[in-house]
């Protein structure tokens, strides 16, 4: 199949990263249809990306993105970027829909942290169309898209999904799929180790926080990142990486667990590790 020009975008969830995602397609001239179940999280949504726009860009992004709770607006997208919760039941049943939704020719990609892509493609129809296109957070700041080939992604897809991050003036990596891929199998070995030294008692979160931050020159300690990433969403990677790959250090820590079950969540819920005003 010929390649087709990437013009129209689809994002589906507009949470922590869904939002970013289609901010930055708008900026750069993309017209964005932002899909999300829930419409006041699509008006949180265009909230923030209001918040992190320069106000004379204002009008212009506002203009490029249209928000939707149904999903079938996405119809005419060239790229659809799933970035739904990390749940592998949840992301298929998109994927199964989009599937009857998009246009043949449209390539599907989801923005998941760590499952296994070969998985997800099998809920689309053709899996030569679907990859990984992995922001980080926030997506406006993080230059890295990392991309995720799955075992029947084809060339040509591979190398649109780069094109469509180059124009967006991302810097990507390939990667084939396995755990975590490269981003969060480095990342979560850091923040995992992090978890068991403060469960272990023998330093200070604030100190694990500033040895990484004044020691590493690392933006963020691995505490505050764990925070704000969000703490489900870092339990759900480390479930994915330890039942990946069996290694004890990405088994999710016990005060992670129970911060979880409290819905301290990190900072889009004001209290994880640390509060938050
Ligand atoms: P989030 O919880 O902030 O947002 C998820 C959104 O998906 C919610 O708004 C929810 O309403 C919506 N949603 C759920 N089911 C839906 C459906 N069927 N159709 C449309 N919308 C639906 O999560 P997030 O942190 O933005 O993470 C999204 C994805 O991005 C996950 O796969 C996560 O692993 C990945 N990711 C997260 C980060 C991070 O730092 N948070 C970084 C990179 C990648």
């Amino acid at each position: 199949m010929n390649a087709r020009k990437i013009r129209k975008i689809g994002v589906i969830g507009a949470g922590t990263m869904g939002g970013g995602i289609a901010q930055v397609f708008a900026l750069h001239g993309y017209q964005v249809t932002l899909v999300d179940i829930d419409e006041t999280v699509l008006k949180a949504a265009l909230g923030r990306i209001k918040e992190h726009t320069r106000p004379e860009l204002w009008d212009k992004v506002s203009g490029m993105i249209a928000t939707t709770t149904d999903m079938a607006d996405v119809k005419e997208a060239d790229l659809v970027v799933e970035a739904v919760l990390e749940d592998m039941a949840v992301k298929k049943k998109v994927f199964k829909a989009l599937s009857g939704i998009c246009r043949k020719d449209a390539i599907i990609a989801t923005n998941t942290s760590a499952l296994s892509v070969n998985e997800l493609a099998r809920s689309v129809d053709n899996p030569a169309r679907f990859a990984g296109m992995h922001f980080m957070n926030p997506p406006k700041v993080m230059l890295l898209v990392e991309v995720i080939k799955g075992d029947e992604t084809s060339g040509e897809t591979v190398a649109a999904v780069m094109e469509a991050a180059g124009s967006i003036e991302k810097v990507t990596a390939l990667t084939n799929d396995s755990p975590g891929f490269i981003s969060n199998r480095l990342l979560f070995a850091l923040i995992g180790e992090a978890l068991r030294l403060l469960e272990s008692g023998a330093a200070k979160k604030e100190d694990i926080d500033i040895v990484m931050k004044f020691g590493m020159n690392h933006p963020m300690g691995p505490i505050e990142l764990a925070d704000f990433i969000g703490l489900d969403v870092c339990k759900e990677i480390m479930t994915t990486l330890y039942d990946g790959l069996k290694d004890e250090r990405y088994k999710p820590t016990a005060m992670l667990d129970a911060l979880v079950k409290e819905g301290k969540l990190g900072r889009k819920t004001k209290e994880g590790f640390y509060r938050y005003a």
